[in-house]
């Protein structure tokens, strides 16, 4: 309101002067006058005559005529209009008798038009800096608008300043220094932004390393958020015109700035997960966004547009420390960060957003604590992303805990199965070497593995040097038994039998088994011919004990054996097969003399008696009931 009032008044003022100088009344213009022989002007700010040029079309020979009344202001003012130009003017007096030099320089770079006017002799001298020079042609090569002046012992000279700028909404400073003064300024001045764009951008030089190495979007947001602020900073002071960033780059290159605010609100969205955590808000969050691109299209096509920056990042900064107090009081991780972080560059930004819509009084603090403030952001939120890190790994760390532990009790399952299952295969093992081993109807040993053992006996008996007795057992008349009592029958008398067998076995060495259809073989190792032939008896008696009922046997009303019998010295023997061909021999002749009965024979082709009797090649131990070898 009280800006408009002044803009009003100005405009008027403006206008009844330049009706005065076009009707060609004259007054007289109070000028401030300054003794600068010893120091620049000390005060500050000063005081200075100002006369706005609403037609901006007033010369220096008209502003210099004193037909066109300033009014006093001060050296320190706030350029709102774009579309006047601004003369500044005062007087400065060398009273000492030396010559001195003095710097008159604005602080700010982005005047479109900085021109430094004195009299010399009849002519004008004139010095010009501002946008529209660029850095190199201006008379001292500085960012910033600088004019050198020389006044000779006791000289003195009005000084006319024109200034137009094509930024609204800005304050601007005018000095007078002593040169020394100037440079001591210039040089602390630049050392901090070189500190400033250092700092920063280690800061994000090492979080791109960290977007690099997590591949997560957040780090990358932070990068560009941070740049474009570099970016602005750079711009802001005029630093980009050393770099010979002419006049229109330097414009164009200004909505880039609205960046800051855009990957601010994207770095903000992403940390805070405002898309699940506060839906609302983050829709609002868009919306900033947007009006923070579309306002940067606005300015790129027109410069004018760029002061409205001011407002909205204004109010997105205190939407976003709302934001801040809100995350931390509904406990967001990370949000405790984000709000230190805001409050601190905030403060920077709010003080220069006040102090560009006047607000409130120029001072460095005003003017230059959002550098440090920035710092701080970036800082916090360097912290606050390595510390992210930290919190990955934790969470890493949890889920690969998990996945060991897991894996563990996996491992833990697979092998009690395996364990398991290796039982059952054993029992399995077990069960088929046994039934591989055993015969099935009689559950003694199969003919496989009788010729097994009787291949090794034979072999550890020569090793040994000892003797071995095979008995080979055939039940007398079986196929009529069979015909006569079927097929079942028969197996069941097998059955018996073969039981009857097996417990007449005495030594654990001793092996019977079935040799064929109703024929036995029995091994006994390290039996002699009398004890092989006495076991024999003791078979064939233990199954005619049995008492199994046989109709068609002509020989007996049950089930008889007839046996052969034939031991051998492995060692001095032929082999194993011959012996038990031998017993087959005996067998055959048991048959013949009679059946149910045991014969023995040698391997040798010479038939033994048993008992022994005159030359006769068997020995019937025993025939029908009760006849007993003695
Ligand atoms: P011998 O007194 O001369 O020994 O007369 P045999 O009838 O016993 O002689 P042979 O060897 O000719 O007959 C054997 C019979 O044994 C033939 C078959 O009917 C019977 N047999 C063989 N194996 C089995 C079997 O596993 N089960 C049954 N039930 N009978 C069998
Ligand atoms: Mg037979
Ligand atoms: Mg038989």
């Amino acid at each position: 309101m009280g800006q408009s009032i002044m803009l009003l008044r100005y405009s008027i003022a403006s206008a009844l002067l330049f009706i005065m100088a076009s009707t060609g009344q004259a007054s007289t213009i109070s000028i401030p006058s300054y003794d600068v022989s010893t120091t620049g002007i000390d005060s500050n700010p000063f005081q200075v005559s100002v006369i706005q040029d609403a037609s901006r079309a007033l010369t220096i020979d008209e502003i210099a005529s004193g037909r066109i009344e300033g009014t006093l202001t001060s050296s320190r003012f706030y350029l709102k209009s774009t579309d006047v130009n601004y003369w500044f003017v005062f007087t400065l007096e060398n009273t000492s008798s030396q010559s001195v030099n003095r710097v008159i320089r604005f602080d700010e770079p982005f005047t479109e038009h900085a021109s430094l006017y004195y009299r010399q002799g009849e002519s004008w001298h004139e010095l010009s800096a501002g946008l529209a020079v660029p850095i190199k042609e201006r008379r001292v090569y500085n960012r910033n608008p600088v004019f050198p002046v020389r006044l000779d012992p006791g000289e003195t000279k009005t000084v006319y300043l024109k200034l137009q700028s094509n930024y609204g909404r800005l304050t601007i400073g005018l000095y007078c220094e002593k040169p020394e003064i100037f440079l001591n300024w210039e040089l602390l001045q630049t050392a901090c932004y070189l500190f400033y764009f250092g700092a920063a951008s280690a800061l994000i030089i090492y979080n791109l390393f960290l977007f690099f190495a997590l591949n997560e979007r957040l780090y990358l947001y932070y990068v560009l958020h941070g740049l474009s602020y570099i970016v602005w900073v750079f711009l802001y002071s005029g630093f980009d015109l050393y770099l010979g960033i002419g006049k229109n780059l330097h414009y164009g290159l200004n909505p880039v700035t609205n960046f800051v605010l855009i990957f601010l609100i994207l770095f903000t969205r992403r940390l805070l997960q405002t898309e699940v955590n506060f839906p609302n808000i983050d829709k609002i969050l868009i919306g900033i966004a947007i009006a923070a691109l579309l306002l940067g299209i606005a300015s790129f096509s027109d410069i004018y547009y760029y002061q409205y920056l001011t407002f909205l990042g204004l109010s997105a900064y205190l939407f976003f420390m709302f934001l801040g107090v809100y995350a931390v009081l509904k406990r967001v991780t990370l949000s405790g960060y984000y709000l230190l972080s805001m409050v601190l560059y905030f403060s920077g930004i709010i003080l220069l957003a006040l102090l560009l819509m006047d607000l409130v009084n120029y001072s460095l603090f005003a003017r230059y604590l959002y550098m440090p403030g920035s710092l701080a952001e970036l800082t916090i939120f360097s912290l606050a992303l390595a510390y992210r890190v930290k919190l990955l790994q934790n969470q890493n760390t949890a889920f690969q805990q998990q996945l060991i532990e897991t894996e563990r009790k996996a491992k833990a399952r697979l092998e009690a199965q395996v364990a398991e299952r290796t039982e059952e295969l054993r029992q399995a093992n077990v069960k088929l070497e046994r039934m591989a081993m055993k015969d099935g109807l009689t559950g003694l040993a199969n003919r496989r593995f009788l010729d097994e053992r009787l291949r090794y006996e034979w072999q550890r008996l020569k090793r040994e040097q000892g003797v071995l007795a095979v008995i080979l057992c055939d039940i007398d008349y079986f196929k009529r038994f069979n015909d006569y009592y079927g097929h079942q029958g028969g197996d069941e008398c097998l059955i018996k039998v073969a039981q009857a067998i097996q417990s007449s076995l005495q030594r654990p060495g001793d092996l019977c088994g079935r040799y064929g259809g109703e024929e036995f073989l029995i091994l006994l190792p390290n039996t002699d011919i009398q004890g092989a032939a006495i076991t024999a008896e003791r078979i064939r008696s233990a199954v005619e004990a049995l008492r199994i009922k046989h109709l068609e046997s002509d020989i007996a009303a049950y089930v008889t054996l007839s046996l052969g019998v034939a031991t051998a010295s492995p060692h001095e023997g032929r082999s194993a097969e011959h012996l038990v061909s031998v017993a087959d021999e005996a067998l055959y002749r048991a048959k013949d003399q009679g059946r149910n009965q045991v014969v023995l024979m040698s391997p040798r082709p010479k038939v033994e008696k048993f008992p022994p009797s005159h030359g006769s090649a068997t020995a019937t131990v025993s025939r029908g009931g009760g006849a007993s070898y003695s």
